[in-house]
């Protein structure tokens, strides 16, 4: 097991060192242990990727939409055939288990496919309006500044990129300092398939050199996967150059379960919401409302199918639980457990460190559940990305509602119940970008993603997310007597 090791950034088509720059340890999270190092771009390397992408762009743009999806899905057959290298850099680098990670290459390779696809059909509408003929262009944006948090590095690279590159953009990405190496070998399974040298430039660094990329002038939007303060700071500078801002930002969204819902598909909605990625996910319904007649029983099973969950080495394809990223991911979600001891929640399991034997050093930690906790704990209103779910009971449509909406963040939200009417009534009344029925964290690429109120702004996937990479221009042709008032 080894890092990629080929150099810190991949700039106009190669991998690119400069040893000047900072450095960013890569820290194994199953062992603790560092196992490489890489560089922060040094202004020489930004002004490489910058410069590169700015050159590349204005051609990509002419190319015809057709051929730049044809290289788009050259990419994901690359990506499908190198899928098991991926998913072991991407372990290596979060810690999120091998079985996790081959899904999220699927999913990478899935998004080239969806927008290498839709993209040669994608475009503006015309309106004859009597002898005025007019209509729209979609016209790419430019170099598009790509910035990605540390759960899903391979998902955020591979989503922003297909739908950048799919719309005639450059993407400058520089992916989280936790967790780097992903969008490197992305940027070779582009090279390899073809795409032009600069399109996509992978710089390393911390926030300053996001901040860089969103700040120079030769970029024209930033996508940013990340937390809601960042999120709002980067929007802020964003917004005062007036260049546009997709933000998938936090959650705390909330999962209700009502008496008539199947016991056995909530429950597993309420692991699939908690524990997938050791709890590390934007969309994770960590607050838990469950209606009070089937409250003991729903926790009762909880706890049974939690104590299965196989907490392990996450190169091992058995393992469906990894320890977290990082030291101080595992300080933080240690302190919300405390904090929820500390304010009266009741322990049901977990809250300790997992031991994991031979992997003494990891960051693990065992999936936890508190019972009676009340909206105004720390737990109940925070997002703390860990395995840790909060259970809450309820009695009425209207109450939880009221209950659930009491946030400052809309990602997600789901709704269990077999009564048809209730569940679009839930669902439409929910402030959320997305609502599941009877289903939880479920993502395909198809569909529009993100957030209201706090959580976000804009969408990534889906057809929607080119309009978010895209300008409409709307042009006349005035076939008649040209109208004047003079
Ligand atoms: P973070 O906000 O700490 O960092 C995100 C990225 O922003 C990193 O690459 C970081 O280097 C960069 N950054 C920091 N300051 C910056 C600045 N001033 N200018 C430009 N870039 C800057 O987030 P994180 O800890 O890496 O990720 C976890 C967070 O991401 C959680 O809150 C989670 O909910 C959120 N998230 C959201 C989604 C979604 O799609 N909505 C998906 C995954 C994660």
């Amino acid at each position: 097991m080894t890092p990629l090791n080929k150099g810190s950034h991949h700039i106009n088509g190669a991998h690119v060192e400069d040893t000047a720059g900072r450095p960013i340890d890569l820290v194994y999270p199953a062992t603790g242990a560092v196992v490489g190092r890489l560089h922060e771009a040094t202004p020489a390397i930004l002004e490489q990727a910058l410069s590169g992408a700015r050159a590349a762009q204005a051609d990509w743009a002419r190319t015809r939409p057709a051929e730049r999806g044809r290289i788009l899905r050259r990419a994901e057959q690359i990506l499908r055939a190198r899928r098991d290298e991926v998913a072991r850099i991407e372990t290596m680098d979060t810690g999120r288990a091998l079985s996790e990670t081959m899904y999220d290459a699927d999913g990478v390779a899935d998004a080239l496919e969806f927008f290498g696809g839709v993209i040669a059909g994608y475009s503006g509408e015309s309106l004859q309006l009597g002898d005025a003929l007019w209509y729209t262009r979609r016209e790419p944006l430019g170099v598009c500044v790509g910035i990605g948090a540390w759960n899903y590095p391979l998902e955020n690279a591979g989503w922003k990129s297909a739908t950048a590159l799919a719309a005639g953009n450059a993407m400058i990405f520089k992916p989280s300092e936790t967790a780097p190496q992903a969008a490197l070998i992305l940027a070779e399974i582009y090279a390899e398939a073809g795409l032009p040298p600069g399109l996509f430039n992978v710089v390393q660094g911390y926030g300053a050199v996001g901040e860089a990329l969103v700040r120079d002038p030769r970029t024209a939007k930033v996508s940013l996967t990340g937390s809601v303060p960042t999120g709002k700071k980067v929007m802020g500078l964003a917004g005062s150059l007036m260049k546009p801002g997709t933000m998938e930002l936090g959650g705390k969204s909330p999962l209700i379960i009502f008496d008539d819902a199947p016991l056995e598909n909530a429950v597993s909605g309420v692991l699939m919401a908690n524990y997938y990625s050791t709890g590390q996910i934007c969309t994770n319904g960590t607050r838990v409302f469950v209606q009070r007649r089937i409250h003991d029983d729903l926790v009762a099973r909880v706890a049974e199918r939690v104590a299965k969950i196989r907490v392990g080495d996450p190169m091992d394809p058995d393992t469906n639980m990894g320890p977290l990223i990082s030291a101080a991911q595992l300080a933080k979600v240690e302190g919300y457990i405390q904090s929820a001891i500390a304010e009266g929640a009741t322990l049901v399991c977990g809250g300790k460190r997992a031991s994991v034997p031979g992997l003494e050093g990891g960051f693990w930690i065992e999936p936890t559940i508190f019972t009676g906790v009340r909206d105004d704990m720390t737990i109940a209103r925070e997002e703390i990305f860990g395995p840790v779910a909060s259970i809450l009971a309820f009695d009425d449509e209207d109450e939880v509602i009221a209950r659930a909406n009491a946030s400052a963040l809309g990602l997600a939200s789901a709704v269990f119940t077999e009564n048809l009417a209730r569940a679009h009534r839930v669902a439409g009344r929910l402030e959320a970008g997305r609502t599941w029925i009877n289903s939880y964290n479920v993502s395909p690429v198809e569909v529009p993603f993100g957030g209201i109120k706090d959580s976000g702004i804009g969408r990534e996937c889906g057809i929607a997310a080119l309009d978010h990479f895209t300008q409409v221009k709307s042009i006349m042709v005035e076939t008649g007597q040209m109208a004047c008032v003079f």
